[in-house]
């Protein structure tokens, strides 16, 4: 399944900005979601486009599929059938394009990603993501992927959720602060500190970071993990100023991204790829420096 063997899996990249770039509307508080309802045809072409470069794993469209998020746009009744479709959307572009290649059903934090106040109540969390998980399990996802999260709470509730609802197949990226000592959740966690509570998990990473700063965490979660363990790592290229604007580092270049994810695979990880601001042209970049290091 490209998860044990030596191979390193390559990921795809962003999806939400990418679908933006495509001219789909992204407003809040729909975000990416929107992409089912009213352009399903520009979705399955960003999974063929992230497969044509060369990526082993797609991810889902479901960052804002649970019940609660579409509930705000009151959607909340069409959870189940939007996420069941962005799974279809994706193993349709997959069974088309790359039929070896697996379908990574993304599971989100509730509520704004990189603001872990926000995070509900742990028996709230569980029962959301719980809802999630089963939907994408039932709707053929390959495995789960719980990401980008930053709170240790909803972390620990997402991952017993996942292990009700998904049984070993399933891993977790953690959202880290980018200033300080590596290996510390955006919520002030230590990493350390609640590892040993993600028993069953087929790959533990990071994701979500800026792309020059991602090495050092990936070599500091190696220390944390069984030698085994994959560790998946794909970053953003930039990231927030004080005043919440947006600041694009050298990664926003394929080139200069790929550099750091092969600095990544040096560093421990063997599961790489793109998050926000990520595109097809990043994914290709990383793929053919993985292929001339093959040869
Ligand atoms: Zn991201």
């Amino acid at each position: 399944m490209g998860l044990q063997d030596h191979d390193i899996l390559l990921l795809d990249g962003a999806t939400g900005t990418e679908l933006d770039r495509r001219g789909v509307d992204v407003g809040m508080p729909l975000w990416s979601a929107r992409a089912m309802i009213e352009a399903p045809e520009i979705l399955e072409s960003v999974h063929r486009a992230y497969l044509e470069a060369g990526a082993g794993a797609i991810i889902t469209n479901t960052f804002r599929t649970h019940e609660r998020s579409l509930a705000k746009a009151g959607l909340g009744d069409r959870a189940e059938e939007l996420t069941n479709s962005a799974v279809q959307i994706a193993r349709t572009a997959r069974d088309s394009i790359a039929p070896q290649a697996l379908v990574l059903g993304s599971v989100a934090p509730l509520e704004d990603c990189y603001t872990p106040d926000l995070a509900p109540e742990p028996e709230e969390c569980r029962r959301a993501h719980g809802q999630l998980i089963r939907r994408l399990v039932e709707a053929g996802a390959d495995l789960v992927l719980v990401e980008t999260m930053c709170s240790a709470h909803e972390s620990l509730a997402a991952v017993e959720a996942a292990v009700s609802e998904a049984a070993d197949r399933w891993g977790i990226c953690f959202c880290l602060k980018s200033d300080g000592p590596p290996g510390v959740l955006l919520d002030g966690t230590e990493l350390a500190d609640i590892v040993s509570a993600l028993q069953g998990a087929r790959f533990i990473g990071i994701n979500c970071v800026a792309a020059p700063v991602l090495a050092d965490q990936v070599r500091h979660l190696r220390c944390l993990v069984p030698e085994g363990l994959p560790i998946a790592a794909y970053g953003n290229v930039g990231h927030a100023d004080e005043e919440g604007g947006w600041v694009c580092t050298d990664a926003i270049e394929p080139a200069r991204y790929a550099d750091h994810a092969m600095a990544w695979v040096e560093a421990g990880a063997s599961i790489v790829g793109g998050c926000c601001g990520t595109t097809p042209a990043t994914i290709e970049a990383i793929r053919s420096r993985i292929n001339c290091q093959a040869e």
